[in-house]
């Protein structure tokens, strides 16, 4: 039976995490996604409006998986939070060479934590591997179109947030 532990910040939930969700749930029987608690990012949506989110989405987007999906707060180290939840696999996505870079040095400081969780690395799917949380954010601030990135009820708590 694996397990994966799915951790991101979802600030907010795009399309580029949903699909690494499903393509992730073909991989492993259950999944715990985990949402981080940041010192550094300061998130437009709080911890439990992301949690809620999150969960909402499942339950209407993957109605099928919603019973092998666990939607959980983590902070500190991800290593920590996956075994903590009795994982074997982290989940990551890889958009461009700046997530490689940044996801190949994480993965080996998981290693010299002598974790046995792995990490496990999906290629970002081509039409969309240009989403980021970020960019959303600043898109929707600028008052843009956000729905060809992230779902619909997403898109209107983050109107609803921004005015
Ligand atoms: P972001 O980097 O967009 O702010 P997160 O920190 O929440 O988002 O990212 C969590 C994980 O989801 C990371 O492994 C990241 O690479 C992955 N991810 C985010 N967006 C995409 C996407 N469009 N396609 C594939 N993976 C993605």
């Amino acid at each position: 039976m694996l397990k994966g532990f799915y951790p991101g910040s979802f600030d907010p939930l795009t399309f580029g995490h949903l699909d690494i969700i499903t393509r992730g749930l073909s991989l492993v029987n259950s999944l715990v996604i985990g949402v981080g608690v940041s010192a550094t990012k300061k998130p437009i949506f709080s911890i439990d409006e992301r949690l809620e989110m999150i969960s909402e989405e499942i339950t209407t987007s993957l109605p099928d998986y919603a019973d092998k999906v666990e939607v959980t707060v983590f902070e500190g180290l991800m290593v920590t939070a996956a075994e903590h939840h009795g994982a074997n696999v982290i989940l990551r996505g890889l958009r461009n060479t700046g997530d490689f870079n940044y996801e190949a040095q994480m993965a080996n400081i998981n290693r010299q934590t002598s974790s046995p969780v792995e990490t496990v690395f999906l290629a970002a799917s081509p039409e969309i591997s240009h989403i980021s949380s970020t960019q959303v954010r600043q898109i929707a601030q600028l008052k843009g179109d956000v729905s060809m990135f992230c779902p619909t009820s997403i898109c209107s708590k983050l109107i609803a947030k921004l005015n």
